[in-house]
């Protein structure tokens, strides 16, 4: 779409409001809205002026004055709004050198295309995330206190997830069995055919949607996969038309990874495939008919691993869904079929076009620019120093002696670890400028102090369990 064409896109829908969003540090998306009159041809060139200082992880006070840039390609008609609004994506830009900020998530993941095609190993980018989610009746918390306080009801959960509230007029679902009964036990259908409804008119290519595994209303919705920026703009719209729509619904979701102990918790595993002048790099006679390239590529991959993982699985609560028994990766290795293997190579398609690898350790609390864009410089430095990716894992785990089952290297264990892995192992991202000295500092001391350190703090209601009596 052209600028020309948003305005004209703006007139025909009646749109009043012009609403520009783009994704903090951490990932979330921010907004600020303008009346519709404000949207000219110009203002694409010009930008917007706004106060960075207080959005997370992003300029001193001093320096806070920046530039949002709409991205004409990336417009669309909110759906959730009373009066007709347009959206529109936007670059950040510093308004005295006019250049983009190093610190914006989706700059990042332009650079990362264009060193990959500086390498010349490839000209495209194709991402495919499965972003699993939870939605809820009700959860409260209480951050204010300084004992985290938290509830969650749902009228499909029967064991975990609190008190079972409000009526519950289909069959419920057994512990681990949510995957994937027909209605009334599947109760939560006609929600993710509104939430497809919405996306599709937002522009994002639907595959499918369906229950997940938890037994508390867990869910998956699949988008076509696409070019890496723009998948990194699908994922902010489908996130939001997945929430808005729960909203709007009197329910909730969440894309926290692991909210119910001992169920499933929520994966964003991730496609990744290369291709040059349109054709793919992936399909070849080696291990699971990968490439050589494809090979090396998962070599990268599994090598950066701990470190890329400070960007993929980037809460302290993404390393309660890390653990063994609920489909999550624990095993840096990769597998056709293992899934407790981090990465995995499908099998569902004989076609060279489908041919790519699944990173599965992602979740979906991951900043969608840099976690693709880490995922991308780890093929691409897999590829160029030939890193080859070891034994595949296609045992049963249980049949390994303890010492083999001990020498397979593992996911890290924390947020924490994860951040000390990307202290030591980060070059392989600085190459190309597309992630800056400055970013990778910034994004372990803004987990540290913001994260972890906050969560450390705190008693833990379970320490109540565990240790009140003693
Ligand atoms: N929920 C699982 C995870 O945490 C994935 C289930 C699946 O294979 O889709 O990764
Ligand atoms: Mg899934
Ligand atoms: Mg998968």
């Amino acid at each position: 779409m052209t600028p020309k064409e948003v305005i004209a896109l703006a007139k025909e829908k009646g749109c009043k409001i012009l609403d520009l969003r783009f994704c903090d540090f951490p990932g979330t998306w921010q907004h600020t809205s303008y009346p519709i009159s404000e949207l000219t041809e110009d203002c694409f060139e010009e930008g917007f002026g706004f106060d960075g200082s207080s959005i997370r992880g992003w300029q001193a006070i001093n320096e806070s004055d920046m530039l949002l840039k709409p991205q004409a390609d990336t417009a669309f008609i909110d759906p959730f709004r009373e009066i007709p609004t347009l959206c529109l994506i936007c670059n950040i830009a510093d308004p005295v050198t006019g250049s983009d900020y190093t610190r914006d998530p989706r700059n990042i993941a332009k650079k990362s295309i264009e060193h990959m095609r500086s390498t010349g190993i490839a000209d495209t980018c194709f991402i495919g995330p499965e972003a699993e989610f939870f939605v809820f009746d009700n959860v409260q918390y209480d951050s204010q206190r300084d004992t985290s306080f938290y509830s969650i009801n749902s009228t499909e959960a029967v064991w975990n997830s609190g008190a079972d509230e409000g009526p519950n007029l289909g069959h419920k679902i057994r512990l681990k069995e949510g995957y994937f009964p027909c209605p009334p036990t599947d109760t939560l259908m006609d929600l993710r055919s509104a939430m497809i409804m919405h996306m599709l008119d937002a522009g994002i290519p639907v595959e499918c949607h369906h229950h997940e595994v938890a037994t508390a209303g867990q869910c998956e919705i699949d988008m076509r996969f696409s070019d890496l920026v723009a998948m990194g703009d699908m994922l902010m719209k489908y996130k939001y038309i997945v929430k808005s729509t729960a909203h709007a619904f009197g329910k909730s979701a969440t894309f926290m990874p692991k909210p119910v102990f001992e169920d499933n918790g929520s994966g964003m595993h991730t496609h990744l495939s290369l291709w040059k002048d349109s054709k793919p790099l992936f399909a070849g006679d080696g291990y699971a008919g990968l490439s050589e390239t494809a090979l090396f590529a998962v070599g990268g991959v599994l090598k950066h691993a701990a470190a890329l993982i400070a960007f993929t699985n980037p809460t302290t609560i993404s390393y309660k869904r890390l653990v063994p028994g609920y489909e999550a990766p624990v095993n840096l290795a990769i597998s056709q079929r293992n899934r407790s293997a981090s990465v995995r190579i499908p099998v569902y398609s004989k076609s060279p076009k489908a041919k790519r690898f699944e990173f599965r350790c992602p979740d979906p609390t991951a900043n969608g620019y840099l976690a693709f864009s880490a995922l991308l410089m780890a093929a691409l430095d897999g590829i160029q120093n030939k890193i080859d990716p070891g034994n595949p894992l296609d045992v049963n785990i249980y049949d390994l002696s303890p010492e083999e089952a001990a020498g397979i290297p593992k996911t890290p264990a924390s947020l924490e670890e994860a951040l000390a892995a990307l202290e030591k192992d980060h070059e392989f991202l600085l190459k190309g400028d597309v992630f800056t000295p400055d970013v990778i500092e910034t994004w372990i001391n803004y987990k540290m102090e913001n994260e972890v350190d906050e969560l450390r703090l705190r008693p833990h209601p379970h320490e109540f369990m565990m240790y009140y009596d003693i």
